[in-house]
């Protein structure tokens, strides 16, 4: 509450303003003085007044004035201004055209006493006030800011929702709603699809063999290398334990092959750096037909991967 208050005193004579300086100075509040209207105007767009003491009698523009225009403009619609004048000519009537906002007058001779305790009341006011803006200022900081956690929570948690723990790629149920997408975009805009069913090979014996911890290893590296190869419009999933999926819009099926190919030489020789043995994946390739739907091209890739695993593993077979 140390804080001071800002006043603003409007007098063309430096006496009516050192008299009413002298009177009000000790109440904790910080004057600034004006001698004319124009001066008053110029000081009312710079500083938040608690209150405005204001002349009527001036040269040039007289107080009425002065009070009409601060009251015209938003930024100082509000401040509190009491008249102070040596005749009753006009006031009550200027006043009473004031609907909003504080006004109120003092005559002239002035008591202190009366000075002082309106004063008091406009310095209270404006601390109030201050208040409230502060309050409110908090109060929108902290929506603010719990808003963006919650959005940065909900994000996550969908984030979540979408993603394989482990692999960090996408999880099957997200998978299958892209699945879904990206096959009635190549329907209706009539371009290919290809889709991609991988299993690696013999991966019991990696966990029983040489524990979970490089099973774990195996497939965050498989994840890897299809995060790799693959475009930015692609989608790569895990499918299950071992197995995963890629889908791949506007790619025929030898352009997939060829891709597999890639992943399935890559594979080989990263996994040489994983475990001590050589490790290798089969993969079944297919493309979107005629009357396909998200399961009948899922069940053709299946049945390919199936006859890469019958025919010996560690290779690529299109269906
Ligand atoms: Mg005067």
């Amino acid at each position: 509450m140390s804080e001071r208050v800002p006043i603003l005193i409007v007098d063309d004579l430096p006496q009516n303003i050192l008299a009413l300086e002298a009177v009000i100075a000790d109440m904790g509040v910080e004057i600034m003085t004006a001698r004319s209207g124009n001066d008053a105007l110029r000081l009312s767009l710079k500083v938040d007044f608690a209150l405005i003491l204001l002349d009527v009698q001036m040269p040039g523009m007289n107080g009425f004035e002065v009070a009409r225009l601060i009251r015209s403009n938003p930024k100082t619609s509000h401040f509190p201004i009491i008249f102070i004048t040596a005749g009753m000519k006009d006031l009550l009537e200027q006043i009473a055209g004031y609907e909003t906002g504080a006004v109120d007058y003092l005559m002239k001779p002035f008591e202190p006493v009366i000075l002082r305790s309106k004063v008091r009341v406009f310095r209270e006011l404006y601390r109030q006030r201050k208040l409230i803006e502060e309050f409110y200022y908090t109060l929108e900081q902290i929506i603010e800011e719990r808003t963006a956690e919650l959005k940065e929570a909900n994000e996550t948690i969908s984030r979540l929702a979408a993603t394989d723990e482990l692999t960090e790629l996408s999880n099957r149920r997200s998978f299958n709603n892209c699945l879904a997408a990206a096959m009635s975009a190549a329907i209706r805009h009539n371009y290919p699809l290809s889709m991609i069913m991988v299993d690696l090979d013999h991966f019991k014996v990696v966990n029983d063999t040489f524990g979970h911890g490089v099973g774990d290893k195996v497939l965050k590296g498989f994840a890897d290398l299809l995060r790799e190869v693959i475009r930015a419009e692609d989608v790569a999933a895990r499918w299950g334990g071992e197995e995963f999926i890629v889908i791949l819009p506007h790619t025929a099926r030898d352009a997939a092959a060829a891709l597999a190919e890639r992943i399935r030489v890559a594979f080989e020789k990263h996994s040489g750096c994983v475990t001590p043995i050589l490790l290798s994946a089969s993969f079944g390739v297919v493309e979107r037909q005629e009357g396909d739907n998200p399961d009948t091209l899922i069940r053709r890739a299946d049945d390919a991967l199936y006859r890469a695993k019958h025919e010996g593993r560690n290779r690529v077979v299109t269906g």
